[in-house]
């Protein structure tokens, strides 16, 4: 080993190990990079482990981003698989690693220690939880045993309603499987706001998952007739074939606490903006560690695949630099800065996206916000094809600044999170989306894009041209309310208490309505509404707007009535 040569350690071969190492390389080709992974793989693709579970994926090989061999012979890194590092000496700097092929160990010297160790699927000491037969899925091997496993099932039953828990259940159904869902909230994907999460419950259920939501499971037995037996919450006897955990993972942090690093109140490692741990000479990257949400400023976990990615880039520069020359200053401002939680997920040909903070989140947390829901087309309506997103969006009351943003629908649903995304990463107002210059074609949303809308709709309401009552206080409001839809719409479903004054007959029947009392206008999704409210006001009544109008009635009526 050459003396002078920069050692550089990484631990963990997956998203951010292997981005942290390609990155190191190219910045750097004297320093010595090896990475060590405990499993079979590196540079898997997790997110694709489910779609190869339902052959969406047909091949395993497809999984595989690179392998060692890739790495060795075009980026000269040194790769051992089945090499688990277990403990860390950092006053010697070095660490202890165990070749899992021979149950042997040695000691590894280093100059910068990366620690990429991800995080482990949550397995709770429920009784019966280690029985064959239950499955986590967050490697290739788990995808293989868990594909074995479906050949000889005819009955799957999911436990966790996140996005693993969902993306689990659209493939056991493809592959002909009776699934039944599981999730002690009583909304699926608990980040999204419950009446947001509604729609993903409706497709599910649709597409025949028995969704049992406000339900956990107690204990896992195995009948010598009915197969694998599970006990919930609810005292209810569920027979399945094979059963899937997904709720949830906590860091692999593990030798970052026994090296005595510091550690959040969540488990993961703390670490600066570089990506540096308390220890000068250790980095840690990923699932593994604590991040700042920007919107709240509160630490988080947050294991998604773009976070690690990001980071393991940016741990590479700090290191390169720090061996080069020392000096942060001379650096490009490659730092992390904090995440939003941008998320997807498709369930059925659904899509459900969101970024920033929820109400939930924002309640809980005390802040002041306002919303705004709107059902726009994902193009423009009169072009073929158009299918609705709907949309809510968060911000807050006192500065207009963009809080979070929540979208659903059958397409182009990124498109809208993305660019509120964008515009929540440069602190944006509700005032900066209204004037968005978008891609407009009739095919490609439209001339006033859903995300202009949104902004528009948020502008009106600070602004007072266009004030929106809340739904949460329906059932308490004084209010008159009045749904001015057409007769037939009205009759199809309404709110119970709303009586029907049609648009086009307002200016007819403006007497039947009160001056003294205040009026909440109903429409489908608002926009009429909105219309029959510029009417009212200039004819001096007390009127409001329901936002997102019966289409989001009709979503909170499901989140309501979910649990049963
Ligand atoms: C089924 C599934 C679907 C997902 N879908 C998405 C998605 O659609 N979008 C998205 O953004 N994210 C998704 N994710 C999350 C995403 O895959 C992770 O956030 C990302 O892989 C984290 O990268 P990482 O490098 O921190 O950890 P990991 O990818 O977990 O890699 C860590 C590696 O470190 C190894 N290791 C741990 N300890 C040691 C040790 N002591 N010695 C040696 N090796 C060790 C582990 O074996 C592991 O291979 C999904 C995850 C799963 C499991």
């Amino acid at each position: 080993m050459n003396p002078n040569k920069k050692r550089i350690l990484i631990v963990g071969g997956v998203a951010g190990g292997a981005t942290c190492a390609a990155r190191a390389r190219r910045l750097c080709e004297t320093c010595d990079i090896v990475v060590f992974e405990r499993g079979q793989h590196v540079s898997f693709a997790n997110c694709g482990l489910p779609y190869f579970v339902g052959d969406v994926i047909e091949s395993e090989a497809k999984l595989l981003v690179a392998s060692p061999d890739l790495f060795e012979h075009r980026f000269n890194i040194e790769v051992h698989t089945e090499t688990e590092v277990t403990r860390i000496n950092r006053q010697a700097r070095t660490i202890e690693v165990r070749d899992l092929k021979t149950d042997t160990y040695r000691e590894e010297a280093y100059d910068a220690l990366v620690l990429a160790t991800g995080a482990q699927p949550i397995r709770p000491p429920l009784p019966g939880i280690d029985l064959p037969d239950v499955y986590v899925l967050r490697n290739i091997p788990d995808s293989r045993k868990i594909k074995a496993a479906t050949a000889q099932a005819t009955r799957a039953l999911i436990v966790g309603g996140g996005f693993i828990g969902l993306e689990m259940a659209e493939n056991l159904v493809a592959l002909g499987l009776d699934v039944t869902l599981l999730e002690l909230a009583d909304q699926v994907l608990p980040p999204l706001d419950a009446e947001m999460a509604s729609y993903a419950s409706e497709r599910l259920r649709a597409n025949g998952v028995e969704l049992r939501l406000g339900e956990s499971a107690v204990s896992f037995e195995r009948h010598p007739e009915r197969g694998l037996i599970l006990h919930t919450s609810k005292g209810v006897t569920l027979n399945t074939d094979l059963v899937i955990l997904g709720i949830g993972v906590r860091p692999e942090s593990t030798l970052a606490r026994e090296a005595g690093l510091e550690l959040g109140e969540l488990g993961g490692i703390r670490v600066d903006s570089y990506m540096r741990t308390n220890d000068p000479a250790i980095w840690a990257v990923g699932d593994v560690v604590e991040v700042k949400n920007r919107v709240t400023g509160q630490w988080q976990l947050v294991p998604l695949a773009g976070p690690a990615n990001r980071q393991g880039r940016v741990a590479a520069t700090a290191i390169i630099h720090d061996f080069s020359c020392g000096e942060k200053e001379a650096l490009p401002p490659l730092v992390f800065d904090g995440v939003l939680g941008t998320a997807v997920c498709e369930v059925f040909g659904l899509t459900v996206a969101s970024t920033g903070a929820s109400e939930k989140l924002l309640k809980r947390l005390g802040k002041d916000f306002e919303k705004v829901y709107l059902h726009p087309g994902h193009h423009a309506g009169y072009f073929p094809g158009a299918k609705p997103i709907h949309i809510k969006l968060l911000f807050s009351k006192t500065d207009n600044k963009i809080l979070g943003a929540q979208a659903v629908g059958e397409k182009d649903v990124t498109r809208p999170i993305d660019v509120i995304a964008t515009a929540l990463m440069q602190g944006a107002t509700i005032f900066d989306l209204e004037n968005l210059e978008l891609c407009y074609a009739p095919q490609f949303g439209a001339a006033k894009d859903p995300v202009n809308v949104a902004g528009m709709l948020a502008g009106n309401h600070q602004r007072g041209d266009f004030p929106l009552a809340n739904w949460d206080e329906l059932e308490t409001t004084p209010a008159l309310l009045v749904d001015v839809r057409g007769p037939d719409e009205y009759t199809r479903g309404h709110i119970p208490v709303a009586q029907n004054l049609p648009l086009e007959s307002l200016r007819d029947r403006i007497h039947e309505l009160p001056t003294d009392r205040d009026i909440w206008l109903i429409c489908g999704v608002g926009q009429r509404a909105y219309y029959a409210y510029r009417l009212l006001t200039q004819n001096g009544l007390r009127v409001k707007v329901l936002s997102g109008g019966m289409k989001t009635y009709q979503a909170m009526i499901w989140a309501k009535d979910a649990p049963e």
